[in-house]
């Protein structure tokens, strides 16, 4: 039986991937060894007795008992914290899913990468924060990583038995998030209520608060630089409002192939499940004729900044991009805090990346989990005080 773990079993991703492990078979089909999730306890537990997992880790310390509790008599054992969730990381398997949301991913998904099966990445963060030690680790075990994020399984899809030298541009669409018409003056009052409304995607809160301030993408370009080592001039973005088209390679003959779905990313973890096979999936067909069209316009760097801060990590390199993932993340917290408004979110961004960037930029391939966990707290606090600071005037 082939075995498998889901890392963030509770999530947005995490659900459709029990999901679907449930609808090829569940428990008479795959050996479940790790599931793992926060504050959600009662899912978890559910989830592991319907899989009948070897293991259950909330990351959540302070809810082991409450875990425990909830397994007895299950034959799933309850662990609890960051160590437990990367020693069940560590539990060999043949394929695993990585989807937890944020840096907090990295650790575990480096136990992941040492499997040398089939690693599914839904956590972009940890190849934005860490590309080279990703890759490295996966090559060091032979793990094949596909990536679990609509836009770079298209490319993924789109570039199966072509030459990666004969790639011209690789295109990313964008949907444009809720406030894609909106002006800077409109945005600057945005609730986080109002930013999680995505409007395609059924996404965590995180990631959809992302995609409004396209954060997300600005993560997506980064991850597309590092998941196909294209240089940065050979990544562009599209805003296409439908999210049908989710992306697409542009070849050195002027041919473009694109991948197209309906949003769902049953689609897009489906595929990394069964990969190298396809198998029928439980998702709903696009109907071309009834949607009637497809339109795209060109990004407004103006007014998402965040597009021009991942522009400026590609161009500094090393690892800038973990001090841009750590300054957005604490971006997003004072957000959700409502402690500074959403155009503050890339303010803030920009402040930490212009001063610890340079010095990240420095540190070049060879670097270890230490210097990303480093340097990733330092952003931290460099963005707390930056908080402090907006609040005390
Ligand atoms: P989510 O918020 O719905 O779920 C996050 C999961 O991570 C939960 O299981 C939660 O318990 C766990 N988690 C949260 N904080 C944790 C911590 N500190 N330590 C350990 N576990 C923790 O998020 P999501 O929308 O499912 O996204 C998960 C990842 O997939 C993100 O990296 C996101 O960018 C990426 N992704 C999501 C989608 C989507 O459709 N939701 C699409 C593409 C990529
Ligand atoms: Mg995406």
């Amino acid at each position: 039986m082939r075995r498998v773990s889901v890392l963030g079993a509770t999530g947005s991703v995490g659900r459709n991937t029990v999901g679907l492990l449930e609808a090829q078979g569940g428990a008479d089909t795959y050996e479940v060894v790790a599931l793992s999730g926060s504050s959600n306890v009662a899912l978890l537990s559910e989830q592991a007795r319907r899989l009948r997992a070897r293991v259950a880790v909330t990351a959540d310390r302070a809810r082991l008992g409450e875990l425990q509790a909830a397994l007895a008599g299950s034959g799933t054992r309850a662990a609890a914290g960051p160590e437990a969730l990367c020693a069940a990381a560590a539990e060999p398997v043949d394929w695993a899913m990585s989807a937890i949301v944020g840096a907090a991913g990295l650790a575990p998904g480096l136990e992941l990468a040492r499997h040398g099966g089939v690693l599914a990445l839904a956590n972009k963060e940890s190849m934005v924060c860490a590309g080279d030690l990703m890759r490295r680790t996966c090559a060091a075990h032979g793990t094949r990583l596909i990536p679990a994020d609509s836009e770079h399984s298209a490319i993924f899809q789109a570039l199966n038995g072509e030459r990666s030298r004969e790639i011209e541009r690789v295109i990313l669409t964008a949907s444009g998030g809720p406030f894609r018409d909106w002006t800077a003056r409109q945005m600057a009052g945005v609730t986080p209520e109002q930013a999680r409304a995505h409007p395609n995607w059924d996404m965590g809160e995180r990631i959809s608060i992302d995609s409004a301030t396209m954060f997300n993408k600005a993560l997506e370009i980064i991850e597309a630089h590092e998941l196909f080592g294209l240089a940065p001039d050979q990544i562009d973005v599209v805003v296409h409002p439908q999210s049908i088209v989710h992306s697409m390679v542009e070849f050195r003959d002027g041919s473009l192939i694109a991948q197209l779905g309906v949003s769902d990313m049953r689609g897009v973890i489906g595929y990394a499940l069964n990969w190298p096979e396809r198998r029928a999936l439980p998702v709903p067909r696009l109907d071309l004729a009834t949607l009637g069209r497809l339109d795209f316009a060109p990004v407004d760097v103006e007014r998402f900044p965040a597009l021009r801060l991942a522009r400026r990590v590609l161009a500094l390199g090393g690892l800038a991009g973990t001090v841009f993932n750590a300054a957005k993340e604490a971006a997003l917290d004072a957000y959700l805090l409502r402690a500074i408004g959403f155009l503050d979110m890339a303010v803030l961004v920009e402040h930490v990346l212009e001063r610890l960037g340079p010095d990240a930029a420095a540190q070049g391939a060879g670097y270890g989990l230490d210097a990303v966990t480093d340097l990733d707290a330092e952003a931290r606090r460099m963005g707390a005080r930056w908080v402090e600071a907006f609040a005390g005037v």
